[in-house]
């Protein structure tokens, strides 16, 4: 059994590189946005009161987030593993999460910030079928138009460079001490993710001993550069996205 934590800014490529890890190891992805956005789209309790934080302009509680993770993981499907994502939130919680799993590795998706912020600032999504593109990945044939509708491609509303600065610091404030605590532990594997999306995998399952071959036919129609898929779960509200 295998259990790893991944860590990446958003934009990092992480999610692309848990999915193939999922794929070739039967690792259950477990992502806390993917969890959020689900609950959203299903009009669950929980998405609800997810819905009235963003409206109100906050964020998730660590504490809501500890509990969403905790009751995904204790219906057990992981037989052979897990890669988590978007948790831990907070010292304590990883703290106390190290003392209830015994993780193997901490898998973390290095990429400078002014790469991340670039990624991020190239995303698209059309106005009106809310297909994700970005102009550095996945361009549409024509400037501005969608390929599949022909709709007006947009940026999101909170894709701009102050705010996406914003969200880059604070997840470094965040995440600096939980990272500082897994490296104590020597649990700490560090890939670059300025890498395409194989070569940064393959680095991964080389600095974890894991000897499969990628099988990724599904993940590289975009091309293979790293951030291709990385943009690509948000709704066309784009509200959700926040929460990573
Ligand atoms: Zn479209």
């Amino acid at each position: 059994m295998q259990k790893y934590i991944i860590m990446g800014v958003q934009g990092s490529g992480k999610g692309t590189q848990a999915k193939l890890l999922q794929d070739d190891y039967e690792l259950v992805h477990i992502s806390v946005g993917d969890i959020f956005r689900w609950n959203v789209q299903n009009y669950t309790k929980l998405g609800a009161r997810i819905k009235r934080m963003i409206a109100a302009g906050q964020l998730v509680p660590d504490d809501v987030v500890a509990e969403v993770v905790k009751s995904r993981l204790e219906q057990h499907d992981w037989n052979y593993g897990f890669v988590l994502d978007g948790f831990p939130r907070n010292h304590t919680q990883a703290e106390f999460f190290l003392e209830s799993y015994d993780i193997d590795a901490v898998i973390l998706i290095d990429v400078p910030d002014e790469v991340v912020s670039a990624r991020i600032l190239a995303r698209r999504l059309c106005s009106a079928c809310g297909l994700d593109y970005n102009l550095i990945y996945h361009r549409p044939s024509t400037p501005g138009i969608c390929d599949v509708c022909q709709g007006r491609l947009v940026s999101r509303s909170d894709d701009t460079p102050e705010v996406v600065r914003a969200r880059i610091d604070d997840y470094h404030t965040k995440t600096q001490p939980i990272i500082d605590l897994f490296r104590r532990k020597e649990l700490v594997v560090v890939a670059d993710g300025t890498r395409p999306a194989l070569a940064v995998q393959q680095q991964i399952r080389d600095m974890l001993a894991l000897d499969r071959p990628i099988t990724a036919a599904a993940h590289t129609k975009n091309g293979s550069s790293g951030g291709a898929l990385v943009m690509a779960p948000a709704g066309p509200s784009g509200t959700v996205m926040q929460l990573r």
